[in-house]
């Protein structure tokens, strides 16, 4: 850690953060015990109020904006009224279901050697603890910012946003209009540590019907078996791969970040990651970022062994790259299916689908170099990196607010998996991190 590297506020700040240590992990555990993923009840409005609560403490004032009879959005502004910047935090409230297979309850936020557990501990309550405690120690302390900061926590990022995210941008914008927004979903890769996002990959839904004719088993060459004709297809799809275009950063550019971070040479690196073999996950992970990948997820057919079936679906996740329409997914299958002599029995559809986005030039980003440079000061080495999932990162970018970046405490592998965890020091290490890079970037009063 390079503590010399920081001015006399920010050194106020990161002593203050930690004299809040244990705020912030009583934050974090009373959110964990709102279970918030069930629409019939408050609790995604109660983890807003939870979150409201301790801004009121520090004296910082939110305002609730109800976008369901059981969603409240939360926007509380704190700075000065005019000034170069505005900044904005945002997270989200709910949470998927607990699912199976805990050995810990879900909800009762259980610390066991140093880390949090409990649904929601990295995706996302822990980074709207930090978030929030990151304004609140700036508030402390009476920092003389310049422009403002602004602390957003809205419900339903995990059934698209349209009551959270898209909600806020299309009823409150002004509220939360920013130059640069940080989303604190969890971003730390592994083993390897924490990553600072400039984009998302954006699911590709597509649902494939393919038809056949029925017929008696004990004479299947009078039928036309569906079942085959669709394992023809998605034979050929996994052969051809789906459409490319070049990605934001390039594999071998990934390769020099990593080496850049670690202080390797660039070849050390490669052979290190080679060595690691094709499924390791920093393997998996720099071909997720760089490839438009294809899961086929489902496939469905036939009533019974001795009838030949006329009937057969699938689904595919097909996750894009930024700067490709969904629809190209179903024009590359389409086309498959007239080089097999199948379009009239194939039917593709779109079930669901976003783009993928990124924030152009992000390596001269204001917002993106300001926290890329503190994350490498306050915890340690870091890559920018691109989300394999879809974040309401997407929506701002969407909306013009292109200077967003997705970082967070904790390890996104761990989202949505039973026993989800967050340790204690990343809290800490992002609600610095949060409360550094608004100071740089928003600038301080001389
Ligand atoms: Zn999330």
């Amino acid at each position: 850690m390079t503590i010399l590297a920081l001015n006399e506020w920010e050194q106020r700040v990161v002593n203050r953060i930690d004299e809040l240590k244990d705020e912030l992990v009583l934050l974090c555990q009373d959110l964990i015990r709102i279970p918030s993923w069930d629409r019939q009840t408050r609790g995604e409005a109660e983890v807003a109020h939870r979150v409201g609560k301790t801004l009121e403490t520090h004296d910082i004032h939110p305002e609730y904006f109800a976008s369901h009879p059981n969603i409240d959005n939360l926007v509380a502004t704190w700075g000065a009224e005019k000034g170069p910047r505005r900044l904005l935090f945002n997270g989200h409230s709910d949470v998927i279901p607990p699912g199976e297979d805990w050995t810990v309850d879900p909800f009762t936020a259980e610390i066991r050697e140093e880390f949090i557990y409990g649904r929601g501990a990295v995706d996302m309550k822990g980074g709207i603890s930090s978030m929030t405690m990151a304004v609140c120690a700036l508030r402390d302390l009476d920092v003389p910012i310049q422009g403002s900061l602004i602390v957003n926590v809205v419900g339903d990022e995990e059934r698209q946003g349209q009551l959270g995210t898209t909600w806020c941008i299309d009823n409150i914008w002004e509220k939360i209009r920013a130059d640069g927004a940080i989303i604190s979903e969890p971003s730390g890769l592994g083993g390897f540590g924490p990553t600072v996002c400039f984009g998302e990959k954006g699911p590709a839904w597509v649902k494939v019907t393919m038809k056949g004719e029925k017929a008696h088993g004990s004479v299947p060459s009078i039928g036309k078996n569906a079942i085959e004709r669709m394992l023809q297809l998605l034979r050929a799809l996994r052969e051809t791969q789906p459409p490319r275009v070049p990605p934001p950063l390039s594999q071998d550019e990934l390769v020099q970040e990593f080496a850049a971070a670690v202080g390797v040479e660039p070849h050390v690196m490669k052979a290190l990651i080679e060595r690691g073999g094709k499924s390791s996950p920093i393997t998996a992970g720099i071909e997720a970022m760089t490839k438009t990948t294809m899961n086929i997820g489902t496939i469905q057919g036939g009533v019974a062994p001795n009838v030949v079936p006329d009937r057969c679906e699938a689904q595919i996740d097909f996750r894009i790259l930024p700067g490709q329409k969904p629809q190209e997914m179903i024009d590359f299958i389409a086309s498959m299916a007239v080089d097999l002599g199948y379009s009239e029995y194939c039917r593709v559809e779109l079930v669901e689908a976003f783009e993928g986005t990124s924030t152009p030039n992000f390596r001269q980003d204001p917002l993106l170099i300001t926290l890329f440079g503190s994350v490498r000061e306050l915890v340690g080495p870091t890559i920018f990196f691109m989300v394999p999932f879809a974040s309401d990162g997407r929506l701002l970018r969407k909306a013009g607010l292109t200077s967003t970046a997705v970082y967070g405490p904790g390890n996104l592998t761990l989202a949505h998996t039973a026993d989800e965890k967050v340790a204690i020091a990343d809290l800490l290490n992002a609600t610095k991190v949060f409360a550094i890079s608004a100071l740089r970037y928003l600038g301080v009063k001389e």
